[in-house]
């Protein structure tokens, strides 16, 4: 239960604060945060409110979307694609969607996340704020496959924001659940750029609960060297490919079986899409 809520007048202050209290943490929406059972137990919470994170705008580079930003915000921009939309739409509460943000999405980098296979997919990048040991204020912008890859190492690292590459690329999910309110037990998502007809940049990732967010590189360079025959070759590499376990939400044999399917059948849609040149 919190019992020290922060409110801070700059994102330094946040991070000051941060480093001086590491047992504290930041306070986006507080979905996760006050969530029973939350993986997330602190009694020191620093607020994020009031730090100017809550805008979607067009910067030369794509999308820029503050971290603080709510998932029914997303789903109500004209600026932001469809495919992010459909992601937010997952949460299927209204009410946690007023409050969830990306950035707290993000930082969670849960096994069922709602947000995180699709944003790896779009080869998303994020600007992020630190301070060094001697208290440096730090600016950076990296890919978010490099923020999932060392995820617990940004642990003190403030999101500022998502930003979705101009470029055009085809970005497609799906989340498996028992219902649209369960925990899923699968959110799979493949991203790729057209080019020449064929598909290139190919990022395949799937959030399985009880094993982590998973990429599959390998399915990803046979898809850029145009190697596999049909779908259902897709299906047959990732499904053997994924890490699963047996869990309340379904059997590891299923979770290996519906991710297949499920990139099997974006592949085939990215397909087409690419021998149409759309
Ligand atoms: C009933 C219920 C079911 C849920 N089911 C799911 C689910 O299936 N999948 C899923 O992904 N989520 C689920 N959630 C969790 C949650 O709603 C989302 O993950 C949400 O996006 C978290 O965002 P938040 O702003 O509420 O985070 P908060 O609760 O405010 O914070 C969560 C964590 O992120 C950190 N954080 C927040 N913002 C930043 C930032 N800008 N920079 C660095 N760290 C930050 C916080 O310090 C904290 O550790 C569920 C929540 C509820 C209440």
């Amino acid at each position: 239960m919190i019992k020290n809520y922060k409110i801070v007048k700059d994102v330094k202050e946040a991070l000051t604060y941060k480093k001086q209290n590491p047992q504290a943490a930041f306070y986006a929406g507080g979905t996760e945060i006050n969530r029973l059972n939350s993986s997330v137990k602190i009694e020191d919470a620093i607020s994020l409110e009031g730090l100017g994170l809550n805008k979607i705008e067009e910067v030369k580079d794509g999308i820029k979307i503050g971290s603080c930003v709510t998932f029914q915000q997303l789903i109500e921009s004209d600026l932001v694609p469809a495919y992010l939309k459909e992601a937010a739409m997952y949460c299927a509460s209204r009410a946690v969607r007023d409050m969830a943000t990306i950035g707290g999405n993000l930082a969670l980098g849960a096994d069922d996340s709602y947000l995180m296979p699709t944003l790896l997919a779009a080869k998303a990048r994020l600007l992020t704020n630190g301070l060094t040991d001697k208290e440096v204020f730090t600016e950076d912008n990296l890919p978010i496959r490099e923020y999932h890859m060392y995820h617990k190492e940004f642990s003190n690292t403030l999101l500022v924001a998502i930003v979705l590459p101009r470029e055009e690329r085809i970005v497609l999910s799906k989340r498996f659940a028992n219902t649209a309110h369960s925990e899923s037990c699968v959110t799979a998502a493949f991203g790729a750029k057209v080019e020449a007809g064929l598909l290139s940049e190919v990022r395949i990732f799937a959030a399985i609960k009880g094993s982590g967010i998973q990429r599959f590189k390998d399915a990803e360079n046979s898809i850029e060297t145009d190697s596999f025959a049909s779908k259902e070759d897709v299906e047959f590499a990732i499904a053997n490919a994924t890490q699963a376990v047996d869990d309340y939400t379904a059997s590891a044999k299923y979770k290996s079986y519906i991710t297949g399917v499920a990139i099997g059948d974006m592949y085939a849609v990215a397909s087409e899409a690419a021998k149409g040149g759309k």
